[in-house]
């Protein structure tokens, strides 16, 4: 089997309504896919995570210029070969940020492609599920303009525990007297019950973050995400140790050699890569493997169109909790409810919530379909 050819499709689209996260104003949805096509006549799709202020054009250049010569006419089984010849052939340009999220597109794709060739689904290529579903929880909570808060986050909430999450995760890092005021109000408004996690986007220096993780301590907070700067992994041993809050981050990280430092010094307690642009399977499952080694769960970071969602499902079907137990601490999906115009309909609709549990798919490769119509309306050049 061989790779014949490997395309990239360029997805964007304006938000009729933009918001903001404690970075910025998010104006459009975008993704980056990628189309695997092999001489057997089986196509494997990936996806190059895209977060609200990365132009999406940077993945597709790198996979049309770099990675494209160093995969096309390689057989696709050869799969953790490819991944080294990439890794090793843009290293003096790549490392961190945009090759690895380049990378991780092809790498998704060439496992989708197997799964298709062999007529299972990735977990089954990667060993086995350890669940047949994962307990979502709803990102959202981004800032509209005209909106009041926290009002209007009150209703939000309301609206995902109406929905069936019994888990959600609220944008803070406006300010820290502004952050304890409205995490307060939206736990005391949806009661003990529910998981609450905060995630600042890493909008606060170490003695901003402390004082804010002091200070919502009684709100039975489960994790706190990205209080501070991804490069200050000493900032986070320090805040560690000084809540009994989880510590979680990972999203701004690539790479095994990139997650050691966060794994092996005890950074964080939930640890955050990002199927899409921390390496793929190949590379993702490695991060695992090292978590795992040190006893540290992982919860996937999770924020692209379908085929991303499907491909994450996949991975984290395949991540043993940490430890196994009769009733283990297990990872979740996060599970994007801000706007995105083409995230369900690339994949004809085909992931859903229901009875509060997300279902890992069970079809050959990432599971799901996708929507050459919905690649068509929404690319750009
Ligand atoms: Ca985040």
């Amino acid at each position: 089997m061989k790779i014949t050819d490997l395309k990239t499709h360029v997805l964007t689209t304006p938000l009729d309504v933009p918001f903001a996260f404690s970075m910025g104003w998010v104006h459009r949805r975008s993704a980056v896919l990628v189309e695997l096509i092999t001489d057997d006549g089986v196509v494997g799709w990936g996806e190059c995570l895209c977060h609200g202020l990365q132009p999406p054009q940077i993945a597709a250049a790198i996979i049309e210029h770099a990675l494209k010569p160093i995969v096309v006419g390689q057989d696709p089984f050869d799969v953790e070969v490819l991944w080294e010849r990439m890794y090793n052939l843009t290293r003096p340009f790549g490392q961190k940020g945009a090759v690895p999220n380049a990378i991780s597109g092809v790498d998704i794709a060439i496992w989708d492609c197997l799964g298709r060739a062999l007529d299972k689904p990735v977990h089954k290529l990667l060993g086995g599920a350890h669940r047949t579903s994962v307990q979502p929880y709803a990102t959202g909570f981004y800032r509209r303009k005209d909106a009041i808060y926290p009002a209007e986050a009150v209703d939000e909430a309301r609206r995902h525990l109406a929905s069936g999450f019994d888990a959600m995760k609220l944008k803070v890092g406006f300010g820290v007297e502004e952050d304890i005021d409205y995490i307060h109000t939206v736990r005391e408004a949806i009661g003990r019950g529910p998981k609450l996690m905060v995630d600042a986007n890493h909008a606060y220096n170490v003695g901003a973050a402390r004082r804010l993780l002091m200070a919502i301590e009684p709100d039975d907070i489960y994790w706190f995400e990205e209080p501070i700067s991804p490069e200050d992994i000493d900032g986070y041993r320090e805040l560690k140790s000084l809540t009994r809050i989880w510590l979680a981050a990972g999203e701004n990280e690539f790479t095994k050699v990139g997650f050691r430092e966060w794994v092996s010094r005890r950074a964080v307690d939930m640890l955050q890569p990002d199927l899409c642009s921390a390496g793929g399977f190949t590379e993702c499952r490695k991060i695992a493997a090292l978590a795992q080694a040190w006893h540290m769960p992982i919860t996937p970071h999770v924020w692209g169109s379908g085929i991303g969602l499907a491909a994450s499902l996949q991975f984290l079907a395949t991540l043993a909790p940490a430890p196994l137990a009769l009733k283990p601490v297990e990872p979740m999906l996060e599970y994007d409810q801000s706007a995105h115009p083409f995230r369900q309909d690339l994949i004809f609709g085909a992931i859903t919530m229901q009875g509060g549990r997300v279902a890992i798919p069970t079809g050959p490769g990432l599971g799901v379909d996708v929507n050459r119509d919905v690649i068509e309306r929404y690319r750009t050049q």
